[in-house]
């Protein structure tokens, strides 16, 4: 299985056509939106994770180009919110790189983003969902 994360930008003409529909009936494609924002006559974005056999998702990518529609890779970064943290420990022992540690001295959670590789284990285990997935607003808005 093939995945690209994506993000779309939507010229006004095209908003109102059933371009994610055609995606997956036409090309195969599975496909999850993770954010969107579109509004039919005027510019949107979607972001998009899209799965399937690597040609058909090339083909997809080759149709959404036709179409006048801008294909970005995503980057995404995971944050910890030190607001909503409660330091339960939960996210410590699913975090495969350490990236999250307890601090032995002070019995907080750490996060080190350094070693953070956005696996995205931690972000369903936090029962405070502390953890969260930021996409690059740069990508996004472009
Ligand atoms: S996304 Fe993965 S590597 Fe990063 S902190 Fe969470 S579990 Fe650790
Ligand atoms: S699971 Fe959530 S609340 Fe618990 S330590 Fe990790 S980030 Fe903090």
């Amino acid at each position: 299985m093939y995945k690209r994360l994506l993000v779309l930008h939507f010229p006004p003409d095209i908003t109102d056509k059933p371009i994610v529909c055609i995606l997956s009936r036409d090309f195969n494609l599975c496909f999850n939106i993770l954010k969107a924002e579109i509004l039919s006559g005027r510019e949107g974005y979607m972001v998009l994770e899209l799965s399937g056999e690597k040609r058909d998702v090339q083909d997809g990518l080759r149709f959404l180009k036709a179409h006048g529609i801008k294909v970005k890779p995503v980057e995404r970064e995971i944050r910890k919110n030190n607001e909503k943290c409660v330091h339960c420990g939960a996210c410590t022992g699913i975090c495969p790189t350490q990236a999250l540690y307890m601090d032995r001295n002070t019995w907080e959670v750490n996060f080190d983003v350094t070693k953070c590789t956005a696996c995205e284990f931690c972000v369903p285990v936090c029962p405070v969902r502390a953890m969260e997935i930021k996409f690059s607003r740069d990508n996004i808005l472009q």
